[in-house]
């Protein structure tokens, strides 16, 4: 038998105290704990135990085991990477997705996990300002979802046979082709590995000053790939790229894909958020024409990990690609009904519309706006603050959302390896204080910092604590 609601009644009461503890004093902890490799292993026992051991003693080692190990995202000074929030409506939202263990593979497994994912998504839709006929669906990661659009790509042209013939030893297919700019994310390459489509076939366009694909070489590599006999695929647009948060030219770049009769997935990962604030939605013109978008909510939707949603215009297609129902999951609804387990790989899917559909409600549209356009304008702040110091401070790319990359070059030095190694030395004294955590990339061959708003908690004063430990470390 399971412990008894009794015994649960009583450990979740003393959890819900202990979260709200950790809550109340996160930036109490070192946001990068100070551990090494190896060192939180050392500490547990190599064995499960034999016998069982009371909630008692594990609970107490949330305390003495995970928090010493934990990278504190939830940290007002958490400013690495692409900061975000759990909420606390999205970890109420969590407790209850464990509770219930619904499964949401089949619209009978439980109809409110699909009718909830179907109505939260086209919420979604609705606050971010997209038109009418985008089907949404939820997944774990923009890893995921950005593999799934490019799988709905490779499947648009039924001719090419590709999911009952596969690709191997095939002498009649061409090499087929993505194409995305130079600073588009990892994962457009991952899902190119993993589609069986190759890296050699996901072709980088270069990209213009501000770092936003140029249009002219898209097309370009397209014409000199056709001429090849190459069979031109899809195109990745990101809007918000991972270094520096630029935006392709979504207008510009869906006008060729419809000439050129190719997919256009837009990656918007992080900064499609910001299509909740109204005023930002002239940087996503053009997405209407788009096949395919991802946003993920766990990025700057104040979700916690994971939830990422992918939107396409083409579901039949989406389906096509991954439906296979064997026997036993027919069920009697037939077409009255969507099985989400028909829109991708997995079969069981966790109930994550619940935390998201949670958080929307509880912070509205508006206070959904509100939170991002403020990360915005604390991004505005910082870089004024790095550009008004001069002194070999400088901003390294322009900040249309709520990341900033800069670096400090010491005075006199042209050497592109003595500035990275000078910057990385900053950053390493400035995340060894334990109250801000930054991260670093690269802009061409440029080694830059990045502080990246995103969490909640984050203030004025986190940055004016960021901004005076970066000077002092730069001395
Ligand atoms: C973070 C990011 C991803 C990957 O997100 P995961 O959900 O971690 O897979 C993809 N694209 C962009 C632009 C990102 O910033």
């Amino acid at each position: 038998m399971d412990l008894s609601p009794d015994e649960y009644a009583h450990h979740a009461h003393r959890l819900a105290d202990w979260i709200a503890t950790y809550l109340r004093d996160v930036d109490q902890y070192d946001v990068l704990p100070s551990v090494t490799p190896g060192a939180i292993r050392a500490k547990l026992p190599k064995s499960p135990p034999i016998g069982a051991e009371s909630l008692d003693d594990i609970l107490a080692d949330l305390d003495r085991v995970i928090l010493p190990g934990a990278t504190h995202w939830n940290h007002p000074g958490f400013l690495a990477y692409f900061a975000n929030t759990a909420s606390v409506p999205g970890i109420l939202g969590e407790m209850v997705t464990a509770a219930l263990n619904l499964n949401a593979m089949l619209w009978r497994t439980s109809p409110v996990a699909t009718e909830l994912e179907q109505v939260v998504t086209d919420w979604l839709r609705q606050l971010f300002g997209m038109g009418d006929g985008w089907f949404g669906m939820i997944t774990d990661t923009a890893s995921i979802s950005t593999m799934y659009a490019l799988a709905a790509a490779r499947e648009r042209d039924p001719a090419l046979g590709i999911r009952q013939r596969g690709m191997a030893g095939r002498g009649d297919l061409p090499r087929l082709r993505i194409y995305c700019s130079e600073h588009a994310h990892s994962s457009v390459d991952k899902a190119a590995m993993t589609l069986g489509l190759g890296l050699e076939n996901v072709v980088h366009v270069a990209s213009d000053a501000d770092f936003r694909l140029r249009p002219d070489m898209l097309a370009r590599a397209i014409l000199a790939d056709r001429a090849q006999g190459y069979r031109p695929l899809a195109v990745v647009a990101t809007a918000g790229t991972t270094s520096m948060t630029s935006v392709d030219p979504i207008g510009d770049i869906a006008t060729i894909c419809q000439r050129e009769s190719l997919w256009l997935h837009v990656d918007g990962a992080y900064g499609g958020s910001a299509m909740a604030v109204p005023e930002m939605r002239p940087f996503f013109a053009g997405l209407e024409r788009a096949d395919s978008l991802v946003v993920n909510p766990h990025k700057w939707l104040f979700t916690p990990m994971d939830c990422s949603v992918l939107f396409t215009r083409q579901p039949t297609v989406l389906r096509r690609a991954f439906s296979l129902v064997p026997e036993y999951l027919t069920t009697p609804e037939g077409d009255d009904a969507l099985n989400y387990m028909d829109y991708g790989l997995q079969l069981g899917r966790r109930f994550r519309a619940l935390k998201l559909w949670m958080v929307i409600r509880a912070f509205g549209s508006d206070g959904i706006a509100e939170r991002i356009r403020h990360h915005c304008a604390l991004a505005q702040t910082f870089s004024g603050w790095v550009r008004a110091e001069g002194n070999g401070w400088s901003v390294s790319a322009p900040v249309p959302f709520s990341t900033v990359c800069f670096r400090h070059v010491p005075e006199g030095e042209t050497d592109e390896a003595e500035i990275a190694s000078h910057n990385a030395a900053i950053m390493a004294r400035v995340n060894e204080s334990g109250d801000v955590f930054l991260s670093h990339t690269k802009l061409g061959d440029q080694y830059v910092l990045r502080v990246a708003i995103g969490n909640l908690r984050t203030t004025t004063a986190t940055l004016e604590r960021a901004w005076t430990l970066l000077r002092k470390a730069a001395k």
